[in-house]
């Protein structure tokens, strides 16, 4: 067990925390990088991505984590392979954390960046297929299915806004909701009903995910919820959109979160209502949920931190002066 010191504790390891780990190093706040259990965050799990700035060709979502972590690394970052089980920020600055190891973390600050995960199903199919059809972020791979047949399934506005928003790359998109009516804002629904691209399933489970002969995603099994009658659907990509469920448990009770427990910040900021505590990417933000916009999130949260810090300092100096 051992107890580590920095200027910055950042806790997680995606495009947020690594990012806020770049400037954080480069201001020499000697930060801490407590990666998690998802080393390089969600993007981790994916193959293409085509949309991270800097890249003429597509890159292995892998690939750019692992550049990131080098660039945070070689500007002096500290990773640690660990776990945060436990917070103490209620009781203000220096904050503690512990991690699973049993090591003591003391941040001067916190930039709190634990992203959230896709829900999924949980069907036959359905991870062995991701990548390969399966998508849960139409915005990440709907551009991959240009001119191709899609299926998006929930009934929520996710769901209702991923179809909306697949209708620019295909003709052919097909909504499966288990229940007879969405639970989306109407004006989305209405938008979705006249939309000729789009056709809705109504009281359909998706059973499995099948691959076609190429290996890809072929068809999806259904079941009628009132009758129980199997049916099929062919398609090229399948979008889950049943939700997101950021990692905010180790911060119940002690950060204020909204309905869906994502950290609520000040609007416009990374600040969390405890001067010091920052959040920074999917962990705060359910509307944008990209690698680019949480890298922004991560770097806005250590200048804020570094503000924080030199603010202290400048008060500390003229208290001293003052004597
Ligand atoms: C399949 C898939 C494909 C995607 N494709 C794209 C794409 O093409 N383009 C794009 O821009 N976006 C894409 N996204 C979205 C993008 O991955 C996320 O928006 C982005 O990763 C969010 O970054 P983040 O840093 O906020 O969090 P995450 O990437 O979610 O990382 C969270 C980090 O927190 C760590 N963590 C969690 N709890 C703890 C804890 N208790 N202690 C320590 N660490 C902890 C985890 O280990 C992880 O390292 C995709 C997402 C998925 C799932």
């Amino acid at each position: 067990m051992a107890t580590h010191h920095t200027k910055m504790l950042i806790i997680g390891s995606g495009p947020a925390g690594y990012s806020a780990a770049i400037y954080a190093a480069r201001a020499m706040l000697e930060p801490i990088v407590v990666q998690g259990l998802q080393p390089g965050g969600q993007l981790t799990i994916t193959t293409d991505v085509e949309n991270y700035p800097g890249y003429r060709d597509v890159v292995q979502g892998p690939w750019l984590m692992e550049e990131m972590q080098a660039q945070a690394e070689h500007v002096g970052t500290r990773m640690m392979w660990d776990t945060i089980v436990s917070v103490d920020l209620e009781n203000g600055a220096p904050f503690k954390a512990i991690g699973d190891s049993g090591d003591e973390y003391i941040g001067e600050t916190v930039v709190i960046c634990t992203g959230a995960q896709a829900k999924w199903l949980g069907v036959p199919g359905e991870q062995e297929l991701g990548g390969k059809g399966v998508s849960a972020c139409a915005t990440c791979d709907g551009f991959f299915f240009r001119g191709k047949k899609v299926a998006v399934i929930g009934g929520g506005n996710t769901a209702v806004e991923e179809a909306l928003y697949l209708t620019n790359h295909s003709d052919d998109v097909t909504l499966i909701h288990r229940r007879d009516e969405l639970r989306s804002e109407k004006i989305l629904e209405e938008r979705l009903m006249k939309n000729p691209k789009i056709s809705v399933l109504w009281n359909k489970t998706v059973e499995s995910f099948e691959a076609g002969e190429d290996g890809a995603l072929g068809h999806l099994n259904l079941k009628d919820t009132q009758t129980g009658e199997a049916s099929t659907l062919a398609t090229d990509g399948a979008f889950v959109a049943i939700g997101h469920a950021p990692a905010t448990e180790l911060f119940k009770g002690k950060l204020p979160m909204d309905g869906g427990g994502y950290l609520d910040t000040e609007p416009g900021t990374p600040k969390t209502v405890i001067p010091g505590v920052f959040a920074a990417g999917d962990v705060t933000d359910h509307t944008y949920r990209q690698a680019v916009t949480a890298a922004g999130m991560g770097c806005m949260a250590a200048l804020d931190g570094e503000r924080y810090l030199a603010a202290l300092e400048d008060a500390q100096e003229a208290a001293e002066a003052a004597e």
